[in-house]
């Protein structure tokens, strides 16, 4: 199984990781493997009728990478390149940032290999409640808490919701987070993730004594993350020159509206062919000089092949893991780009899950001003933290993000002790 896992490029990557801040910590050999490994890795088949009337026969993954701190929290993702490695590795990194975040849960991550750009409603809708029904007897409110990722959003979570509350024969809308908010989602939380981007982007901003007013930034992914991380930056007064996604890269110095944008991309279905930019092409855009490059897609596309190219000020992951660990070493060498790790810089989501399941299990609610602003306390809170972290043990902020999360797991692990 160890072995399985490791040949997975991504999780090898997690792997690699864990391991170097293993080894800063100097975490014993026992705690280290106990954190290391997932503890349930659950793969189930799943029979679909689609459209045609054909079955197709889909697989789905859950990982739950350990439970000592609490329910399992993270997303489920659609996507074709979805297996069961990936998985393991987006689990992996959901437990270091929910530990980061202070957050009462362990890491988990869902994926099921499909292309849902293909798929009618009707079919996404038959395979998310198929999934929902064959995952059942491993989630619970108090055991794995499901969120969106990749490829789904609030409507796969209310399939889910109603899957599962049909089966428990009661409303139980603390199942999942970033649900419809007349299923009791939370206010706030859509938005959560990209904001807390935005938010941090221009508090490192002013740590780098540079205007947020003016600053330039240029966006890979106009998703959930990508969209509303350009909104808010847009409400700062920066403007952001460049955003790609799986259509096409466009460009526009000036600046590019988000609001027309979205319509575009509403109509067009990506953002290739909006009218108030050029096209660019979508690696050459990563590469143009910018304060904050945000890549919001998917991971490892900052390589060893273009990490010594990047002329960014700041470099804010947005996606998980999008950055190589050798891209990583030539980032820290370089020493002229302030990372703002993957585990701090999209914890925005995970964060406002949580405040969405507190508000369930109170069934009470805050409001939208609220929520972000609980948000912003705690994502600066976190950043505060990390930057006293790295100056006193001497680090980059990589380490020192995954370091203060694996060191609270290893933490707890010693201190509940070994079973039996
Ligand atoms: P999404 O499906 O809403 O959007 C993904 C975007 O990436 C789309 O615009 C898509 O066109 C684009 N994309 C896909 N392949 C691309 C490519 N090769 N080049 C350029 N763009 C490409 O997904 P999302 O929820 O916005 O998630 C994006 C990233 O953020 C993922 O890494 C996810 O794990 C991470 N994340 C999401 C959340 C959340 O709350 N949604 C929270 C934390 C982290």
């Amino acid at each position: 199984m160890k072995e399985d896992l490791l040949k997975n490029p991504v999780f090898g990557m997690a792997a690699q990781q864990f391991d170097n801040v293993a080894d800063f910590l100097e975490l014993d050999e026992q705690v280290r493997e106990r954190c290391k490994w997932p503890k349930r890795i659950i793969t189930v088949s799943l029979p679909v009728t689609m459209d045609d009337g054909r079955t197709e026969v889909f697989f789905g993954h859950r990982v739950q990478h350990h439970l000592s701190r609490g329910p399992v929290k993270g997303g489920l993702r659609f996507h074709p390149s979805v297996n069961v490695g990936e998985v393991a590795a987006l689990a992996m990194w959901m437990n270091w940032k929910c530990a980061l975040m202070g957050l009462p849960y362990g890491g988990g991550k869902g994926g099921i290999a499909c292309n849902p750009r293909e798929m009618s409603m009707g079919e996404q809708e038959r395979l998310t409640r198929r999934f929902a029904q064959e995952i059942c007897p491993f989630i619970g409110p108090e055991v794995d808490v499901m969120a969106p990722d990749v490829g789904t959003n609030a409507q796969h979570m209310a399939w889910i919701l109603d899957t599962y509350s049909t089966r428990e024969g009661r409303f139980v809308p603390e199942i999942v987070t970033g649900k419809p908010l007349e299923l009791q989602g939370s206010e706030g939380r859509t938005q959560a993730t990209g904001h807390g981007v935005a938010f941090l982007a221009s508090r490192v901003l002013n740590k780098l004594n540079l205007q947020t007013e003016g600053a330039t930034a240029i966006v890979q992914g106009f998703g959930n993350v990508g969209s509303y991380a350009v909104e808010t930056m847009s409400s700062y007064g920066m403007k952001v020159m460049g955003i790609s996604d799986i259509s096409g890269a466009i460009w526009n110095p000036r600046g590019l509206d988000s609001k027309a944008l979205l319509e575009h991309v509403q109509k067009a279905g990506g953002v290739a062919g909006f009218a108030e930019a050029e096209a660019i092409d979508p690696d050459e855009m990563l590469l143009q000089e910018c304060h904050v490059l945000v890549p919001a897609a998917l991971e490892r596309v900052i390589t060893a092949s273009n990490a010594g190219k990047l002329k960014c000020r700041i470099l804010a992951e947005a996606a998980n893991g999008p950055t190589t660990p050798e891209a990583d070493a030539i980032i820290e060498a370089r020493g002229d780009i302030f990372l703002i790790p993957d585990v701090l810089c999209n914890a925005g989501g995970v964060t406002v899950s949580y405040f969405e399941w507190v508000q369930n299990l109170q069934r009470f609610s805050w409001t939208k001003a609220e929520v972000l602003s609980k948000l912003e306390t705690k994502l600066n809170e976190a950043f505060e933290n990390l930057l006293s972290f790295c100056e006193k043990r001497n680090c980059g902020h990589r380490m020192g993000a995954l370091a203060t999360g694996i060191d609270l797991v290893a933490r707890v692990k010693k201190t509940r002790g070994l079973f039996p």
